[in-house]
């Protein structure tokens, strides 16, 4: 029977996959959104697509991807989430995306330079993992080797992927990802984007920690 928990996730996740698909971060069936539930997973299901998926389009999961609940098949990009739990205990959620700026500066770079200090909230500079290609042993390979120490990273000619603490910033991450890469696009029309310097990213971490920054703060 189904927890309260369990549906509560399965609205969280729908809720999320509606929002992405409404600020343009997929298209059609692409992307794809995961959490821990316990020992296994929630996963949307493959062939959903995110502007009309429905809680019964998110099975749950055991950690080889074998359904358990649920008559639906879960993303074919499973083995990529799953490698993504595997190597970083912390991570609570997953967030898949084809986000169309992070995608095309994919095609040219090989690495989103540090250029904006919300950055370093995703670890910094951000790494584009080489081709391979949808669906494979050799993608979620690759991934859960890049991903090591970020908290997103582009996947070459692909789309994104991101972790988080919950399944809100694992989405807030797919997002300023996404935003990042499109202030690097327009900044670089206009000429090469500068790189933060050493010295300005320590400022920002003492900062950070000064203001708690991006937490709301009551005054009393
Ligand atoms: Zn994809």
């Amino acid at each position: 029977m189904e927890t309260q928990q369990l549906a509560e996730l399965r609205q969280e996740i729908v809720d999320i996959a509606h929002q992405l698909a409404e600020r343009g971060l997929v298209e059609g069936s692409a992307g794809n959104i995961s959490c821990r539930y316990g020992d296994n997973f929630l996963v949307t299901a493959t062939g959903a697509r995110f502007y009309n998926i429905t809680v019964d389009q998110v099975p749950l999961v055991d950690a080889n991807g074998l359904v358990l609940d649920g008559n639906v098949k879960p993303t074919s990009e499973m083995q990529m989430h799953l490698g993504i739990y595997e190597s970083d205990p912390k991570a609570q959620a997953v967030v898949h995306t084809h986000s169309p700026y992070a995608t095309a500066l994919s095609l040219v770079l090989d690495e989103v330079p540090l250029v904006h200090y919300t950055q370093l909230t995703l670890g910094g500079s951000i790494k584009v993992a080489p081709y391979a290609t949808f669906g494979t042993k050799k993608l979620a390979d690759t991934v859960k080797k890049k991903i090591l120490g970020q908290k997103g990273i582009i996947l070459k000619a692909h789309g994104t992927i991101c972790s988080g603490k919950t399944l809100e910033s694992a989405a807030e991450n797919a997002e300023l990802l996404e935003w990042v890469c499109k202030v690097y696009h327009i900044a670089s029309v206009h000429g090469e984007p500068r790189e933060m310097k050493p010295c300005e990213v320590v400022g920002v971490a003492a900062a950070a920690k000064l203001k708690s920054y991006g937490t709301v703060q009551k005054t009393k």
